[in-house]
């Protein structure tokens, strides 16, 4: 669409993309987005990066978005109207939850869409389905901050805000984080505070781009953060660098954790994570001494077998110096999509309603079925990652997938495959006809961000608007009234006029949302919780004078190795992650022109020295093989990695990367361990 600036209107909405929560101006002329610019928020400061300049709208308007609901006959997808797709669903899930019971039937709920989305589709399950398997896609991405720091602390969130930890702070301990690609404008704040004067020790088994910018990189084996940890922490016990006040007064568990890390001496954790012993000492004097010191993580503390493991590690490090509840301090883990806050905040998760309220617990189920009045059920509910073997064994028969794809996203991608085709009935709820929707029994167009309203939380906490800035397509719908449509045909009758009533029964149930409203919200440029009244302004650093959970809880953990190590038939230690210009699966990022030119294909980053060993080039097609499989990709050799170590990202679909990782599990958060499984590498360019 040809336009000039003086012919648009702006919405002031958020960006679909990372948990930083950037703002952005849609410009719109005749019901199309023509352009995004940065608008002034608290996260951003008006800056955008390029995925939030130019891709945060292109998908919008694609071509092939889904304008119909899609019923499949005989292998084959029809067009078919909203009441004949809703009977048939509604019909299909009564009959499951009829003749199999209510834990027949899962949900897994889309953490890029709004909170009140989140909140309308956990609701759903809990009463209509009468099930707890409910889940979103935290599990594979950060569960493991939501259980550990809610375990430590009280509260599975970041304790500060972005603006505190990169501004004015004397250290930040970067660890398994790589903000200038999946966080970007986190990622310039970052940079801003070092040439500022901020010291910035990064723990990454990778040489990211921030290396650049740092005192000191430990460059760790991949797998061994809590050895780490409990290094860094043996250092400062035995060099007397701990917060002995605030150990007193805030923390319980302290003894034992003194007694375990004593055998973490700087020679036996050198050894264990690969790196030089005196920087391991010289790190723990910097962030000790520090006034001023965050922790900010991210998924390479998280994605491993011992990922809640991995997140305790770092509350016990900030606790033992006595660095939470202050400004530039805490423990901050970099959420990942734009809203995976505020859908686990939602309760889309099998053990909590909203605002981490115990389903196991009688009480909290009694409010909610008090508010919701109908009974709800006790059994515990089934992870996603639970929820796909129960179904490959039959017990799970009925799926109801929105915004998700974990055909592609999920660890040894072949089981999902099995699990969906075992499935009774599958509905997708989705944008485009993703891998997951060839999947499904009948697939429902839902609404993009930029035609709907609602909130999403960031990283930080802070729930802010979005706006509808144009009409779906066709007849694509906004997905809180499909799901209340489906409850209501299924016995529960749900119905909203408008977001802005879901968002005030949030207040109403959820102790930490109380004072949150959209006149407010629009007022005050965004809420951060918990915000417990109306005169609460919200809560920008936690934990001040008393944790959530009353005192701190020291956790001594063993350190143990990943599940899967390299071996002679497959040498290298691969970890995947993300790339400055696409986004997840690329279903957003992939569809906007610009940006595919630039990237448009898989690689594998391989050492130098291990590619001359291997025969391998820059630019390489290879072949990468793990004991679930093998896939083709192209190599980018150079020294971003260790010898020992390969990377991939997990954006494309030619060469997917989850054909061979390790579905294998944290026991405590079930989160698969993304971050370690042995491969080999071969090239194939004479094949
Ligand atoms: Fe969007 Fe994240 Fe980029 Fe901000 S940093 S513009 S939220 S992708």
């Amino acid at each position: 669409v040809n336009f000039r600036k003086w012919e648009t209107s702006k919405v002031k909405t958020t960006c679909p993309h990372c948990g930083t929560g950037c703002q952005v101006n849609l410009l719109v002329k005749n019901n199309v987005i023509v352009g995004a610019e940065p608008a002034n928020g608290p996260a951003n400061k008006n800056m955008l990066c390029v995925k939030g300049k130019f891709a945060s709208y292109k998908f919008v308007a694609s071509g092939d978005r889904l304008q119909t609901p899609l019923i499949k006959r005989e292998g084959k997808f029809e067009e078919a109207s909203w009441d004949e797709a809703l009977e048939l669903v509604s019909k299909k899930f009564k009959y499951l939850k009829n003749n199999y019971g209510p834990d027949s039937l899962a949900g897994f709920s889309c953490s890029r869409s709004t909170n009140e989305d989140n909140f309308i589709f956990e609701k759903m399950v809990r009463t209509a389905f009468g099930s707890n398997n409910v889940d979103n896609c935290a599990r594979v991405c950060h569960s493991a901050s939501v259980h550990g720091l809610a375990n430590t602390l009280g509260s599975g969130a970041m304790t500060n805000t972005i603006e505190d930890i990169t501004t004015d702070v004397d250290v930040i301990m970067l660890v398994g984080s790589n903000p200038t690609e999946a966080h970007p404008v986190i990622g310039l704040q970052i940079r801003q505070a070092v040439q500022n004067g901020t010291k910035l020790i990064v723990v990454d088994p990778r040489k990211i781009d921030l290396v650049k910018n740092s005192e000191l990189h430990l460059q760790v084996k991949a797998g061994t953060n809590v050895a780490f940890a409990n290094g860094i922490m043996n250092v400062i016990l035995n060099e007397g660098l701990e917060d002995e006040k605030f150990i007193q007064e805030r923390t319980e568990g302290y003894e034992e954790l003194k007694e375990l890390v004593a055998d973490y001496t700087p020679d036996v954790v050198a050894k264990i994570c690969e790196i030089e012993e005196e920087d391991l000492i010289r790190a723990a004097r910097l962030y000790a001494n520090a006034k001023k010191a965050p922790i900010i993580y991210c998924l390479g503390v998280t994605e491993h077998s011992t990922g809640t493991k991995g997140v305790m590690s770092m509350s016990n490090m900030a606790m033992l110096v006595g660095k939470l509840g202050r400004p530039g301090c805490g423990v901050n883990p970099l959420r990942g999509q734009n809203n995976v806050q505020g859908a686990c905040d939602m309760g889309c998760s099998p053990f909590d309603f909203p605002d981490y309220q115990k389903v196991a617990n009688e009480k909290i189920r009694q409010k909610f079925k008090k508010a919701w009045q109908t009974p709800l059920s006790s059994n515990t509910g089934m992870t996603s990652t639970q929820v796909l073997p129960a179904a490959t064994k039959g017990d799970v028969k009925g799926l109801y997938i929105f915004g998700e794809d974990p055909v592609v996203t999920d660890p040894d991608v072949s089981h999902v495959r099995d699990a969906l085709k075992k499935l009774d009935f599958l509905v997708v709820q989705e944008l485009f006809m993703t891998e997951t929707a060839k999947y499904a029994d009948v697939v429902l167009p839902g609404a993009a961000f930029a035609e709907k309203d609602g909130t999403f939380t960031n990283t930080e906490r802070r729930i802010q608007r979005i706006r509808k800035a144009v009409d779906a397509p066709g007849a694509a719908r906004e997905d809180y009234k499909v799901f209340c449509d489906i409850a209501s045909k299924m016995g529960y009758p749900m119905h909203y006029e408008h977001p802005s009533e879901i968002m005030d029964e949030i207040a109403y149930l959820v102790p930490n949302f109380a004072g949150v409203n959209y006149k407010r919200l629009k007022q005050e440029n965004g809420l951060q919780w918990p915000c417990k009244s109306l005169d609460d302004p919200g809560t920008p650093i936690m934990h001040v004078g008393e944790f959530a959970r009353g005192k701190g809880l020291f956790k001594a953990i063993p350190y143990q190795p990943a599940q899967e190590l390299p071996d002679n038939k497959y040498p290298y230690l691969m970890s995947t992650g993300r790339m400055l210009y696409h986004y997840n699966t690329r279903s957003m990022t992939g569809r906007t022109p610009g940006i595919n030119e630039i990237s448009n294909k898989s690689y594998i980053e391989v050492n130098a020295e291990s590619a001359t060993q291997l025969g391998i080039n820059h630019g390489d097609k290879v072949k990468v093989s793990s004991r679930r499989g093998s896939i083709e990709t192209f190599a980018k050799v150079g020294d971003r990695v260790r010898e020992d170590s390969v990377f991939m990202t997990f954006h494309f679909q030619d060469g997917n990367v989850n054909e061979i990782t390790n579905a294998v599990y944290d026991d405590i958060a079930i989160i698969p361990e993304y971050k370690v499984c042995a491969v080999s590498i071969e090239p194939l360019k004479n094949k």
